[in-house]
């Protein structure tokens, strides 16, 4: 993918673990890779089909100098988020920061972290049979698209279905929704178990009723089989509603 590149900033913060360095302050250095689709913006010749890296740099500037981290890790991650944020057509950053004057007591050119980040694809699947499905599922939608860490891309018709494995409870109301996630898939597990909680979800029967089921279908195309945790979701080809929704957004 295209990238820009912005080599050795330089910048002052007081992060470390040590007080002094919190009190005094030191030079970092940061150097971010953004990816993103140069293409329109090439031809155009037209900075508003692309990203300002001035920008980007006053704001490495400014979370560097105005926020307080122990750890360079945390400055990166926040680095990190705040650019993938800001930025719509950023798709991926790598982004290092560099710690030229790191206190060990011993000679060393530098120290620094390095990390990858990136807007990841996922299809959620979405499911209720127990209160107001219709209501449950928006809900659900709303407090996705609320997280910062969660941006909805395009969420399928609900229908109804038959419910699967138990049958002795009320119809589903099924649907899935298309996502981007900052969240790693386990990150993202945990925030989707937080809104079936907030929803009541009692886990009671196995396949039995619930007010809301949040599953991770799809999560880029990775295949993941750990035991909180199965992608592509485990008995989805069992699903045949989940299929068709899938044709339905994936084309
Ligand atoms: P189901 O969705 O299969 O009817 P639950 O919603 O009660 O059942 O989920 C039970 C467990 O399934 C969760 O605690 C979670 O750890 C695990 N699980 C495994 N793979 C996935 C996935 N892809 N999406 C969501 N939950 C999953
Ligand atoms: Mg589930």
């Amino acid at each position: 993918m295209d990238c820009i590149r912005i080599r050795n900033l330089e910048v002052f913060g007081h992060h470390g673990v040590y007080r002094e360095e919190n009190k005094l302050g030191q030079k970092f250095i940061v150097c971010a890779d953004l990816y993103m689709d140069t293409r329109t913006a090439g031809l155009s010749d037209d900075i508003e089909q692309s990203v300002n890296y001035g920008e980007v740099c006053k704001l490495i500037d400014k979370h560097m100098r105005e926020k307080t981290f122990y750890l360079i890790e945390a400055a990166a991650e926040d680095l990190a988020k705040a650019i993938l944020l800001k930025f719509d057509r950023i798709e991926r950053v790598e982004l290092e920061v560099k710690k030229p004057w790191a206190p060990i007591g011993l000679p060393i050119e530098e120290v620094s972290v390095k990390i990858d980040r990136k807007w990841h694809d996922a299809y959620i699947g979405l499911g209720s049979n127990m209160g107001d499905k219709w209501d449950n599922i928006n809900e659900a939608l709303k407090k996705m698209s609320l997280d910062d860490d969660i941006k909805v891309i395009e969420v399928s018709t609900l229908i109804e279905t038959r419910p699967y494995g138990y049958e002795e409870q009320d119809d589903f109301l099924n649907g899935a929704v298309h996502i981007t996630t900052l969240y790693s898939p386990s990150e993202l597990l945990k925030c989707l178990s937080e809104f079936e909680n907030l929803a009541g979800r009692k886990r009671e029967i196995h396949w039995g009723p619930r007010t809301l089921d949040l599953d991770i279908l799809f999560y880029d195309d990775i295949i993941l089989d750990t035991r909180e945790l199965t992608i592509p979701h485990f008995d989805m080809i069992n699903r045949d509603f989940v299929l068709n929704i899938l044709f339905l957004i994936k084309q």
